[in-house]
């Protein structure tokens, strides 16, 4: 009939990523479209879906798993990372220290996670570019050594969630 069939895909994906570097925030800008300023921090993990139309035939469906950032739940990262498709590593462009531990959790990764899966770096809180202490181009260079997806976004304002997440989607395997 000159149509082609519908693609659904569905992926793990988990976020990892110091603690207030805003994780709970792109979620929550991803799934519900809002920000607030007060957001409880996470216990041990928090698990959401959201669903987006890639083009006009194909739909991915995201199992997100959100975990915690402090210290003493570093341990469980595994059990969220081991089997994720794809990975948001976040750090905060405002904080010298989060890119640090960025990094951290992309060793974590490498060594532990599958070998197939999508690792995207992702400096938060584009909105306080005034307050930067990450220059775009350092975090660039560091994600293109590692081959990495590289973006920057805003989950207060919104700026580039979405296609954050639609990017990665395009490098997860959709079948034909
Ligand atoms: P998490 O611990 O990594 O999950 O971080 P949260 O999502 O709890 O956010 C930590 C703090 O940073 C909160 O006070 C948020 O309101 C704030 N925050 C998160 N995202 C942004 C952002 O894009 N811009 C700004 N200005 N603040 C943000």
């Amino acid at each position: 009939h000159g149509q082609s069939a519908m693609r659904f895909a569905q992926f793990k994906l988990v976020l990892l990523g110091e603690s207030a570097v805003g994780k709970s925030s792109i979620v929550h800008r991803f799934v519900k479209d809002s920000f607030t300023d007060s957001r409880e921090s996470t216990i041990g993990a928090a698990f959401l879906t959201q669903t987006i139309q890639i083009d006009a035939n194909t739909t991915v469906k995201f199992e997100i798993w959100d975990t915690a950032g402090q210290e003493r739940y570093r341990s469980l990262a595994s059990m969220y990372y081991r089997n994720a498709q794809a990975a948001l590593v976040v750090f905060d462009i405002t904080q010298e220290s989060s890119l640090d531990k960025a990094k951290y959790w992309i060793k974590e990764l490498q060594k532990q996670a599958s070998s197939g899966i999508v690792i995207a770096l992702v400096g938060n809180k584009l909105d306080l570019e005034e307050e930067r202490k990450i220059s775009k181009d350092e975090a660039q260079a560091f994600a293109n050594e590692l081959g990495l997806m590289y973006a920057e976004v805003s989950a207060k304002t919104g700026e580039k969630v979405k296609d954050c997440f639609k990017d990665i989607a395009l490098k997860l395997p959709l079948e034909e």
